[in-house]
């Protein structure tokens, strides 16, 4: 493992534009559970049946009980290891952004401040028939929140067979098209259109460096150092790695 660490990090110090593409793997070990690992809130609610928009315009009080429960997990979650080490590239310059389809706010809670978050945010809610949007704290506690129009809000994230917010979409794909390196953490690279990243980032020339417990469709086709294992542990020995190998070279 070390070796692939060492590899890992000689990608990072030579790219002159690193992007990172989380998803839900990396806040695992802040208690949030993935969609593919068994067990836990997903276990109960299947997201292709609660996280799609289509479920929530035909019975949004019955995708409120599965948002109620997330809401309370994702609220008493803190950034691990993973967050704190992404954070930290990007403070010694060796991270540009971080793309991430997580909703959960941990990045920025981890010190990263250029956070694209492709699949929206939940401290906002609008209401889908009128159009006003409210924060999530002046509706805490009200379940389901209703808009002053008497409907059901939904929080600012994007469900299956929602569009990808416009911004979002073209910030990652200009990041992601000029990147020189990007490190995936904690994604099956299954949901679309985020799993076109890597594609269009190696196309582009970049270097691709995969986190992941497991291997994914991703590994064998475009990734060029895989590194097995939990993104708390692994990410931390990567800055640990950089910082050592950049004092060495500064040294001579
Ligand atoms: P996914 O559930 O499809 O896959 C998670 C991946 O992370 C898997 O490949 C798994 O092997 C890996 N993983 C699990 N624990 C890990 C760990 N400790 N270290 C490294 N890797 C680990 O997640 P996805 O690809 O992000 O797609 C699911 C969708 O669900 C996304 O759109 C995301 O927005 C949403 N989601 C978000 C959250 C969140 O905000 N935290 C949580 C659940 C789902």
């Amino acid at each position: 493992m070390q070796g692939l660490i060492e590899a890992a990090a000689d990608i990072l110090i030579e790219s002159r534009s690193t992007v990172a593409l989380t998803g839900a793997g990396i806040s695992v070990e802040s208690g949030i559970p993935d969609f593919r690992s068994a067990g836990g809130l997903w276990s109960r609610y299947n997201p292709a049946e609660y996280a799609d928009i289509g479920a929530f315009r035909a019975n949004p009080e019955k995708v409120w009980q599965m948002l109620t429960e997330m809401d309370a997990i994702v609220g008493q979650a803190r950034p691990n290891p993973a967050h704190l080490a992404l954070g930290e590239l990007e403070d010694i310059g060796l991270l540009t952004c971080v793309i991430t389809q997580n909703i959960d706010n941990l990045h920025q809670a981890g010190g990263s401040k250029n956070v694209i978050e492709y699949h929206g945010n939940s401290s906002t809610l609008s209401c889908l028939w009128c159009g006003k949007r409210f924060t999530a704290a002046e509706k805490r506690g009200e379940i389901p929140p209703r808009c002053v129009c008497g409907k059901i809000l939904k929080p600012d994230v994007v469900f299956f067979g929602e569009a990808i917010p416009e911004e979002a979409l073209h910030r990652s794909y200009d990041f992601a098209s000029s990147a020189q390196a990007l490190l995936i953490i904690g994604t099956s690279a299954l949901v679309s259109p985020a799993n076109t990243i890597p594609a269009l980032a190696k196309r582009s020339g970049a270097k691709l460096v995969e986190v992941n417990k497991e291997r994914t469709h991703l590994t064998d086709s475009l990734t060029d150092v895989f590194l097995q294992g939990n993104a708390g542990e692994i990410m931390p020995r990567i800055v640990e790695t950089v910082r050592k190998k950049r004092e060495g070279i500064t040294s001579f």
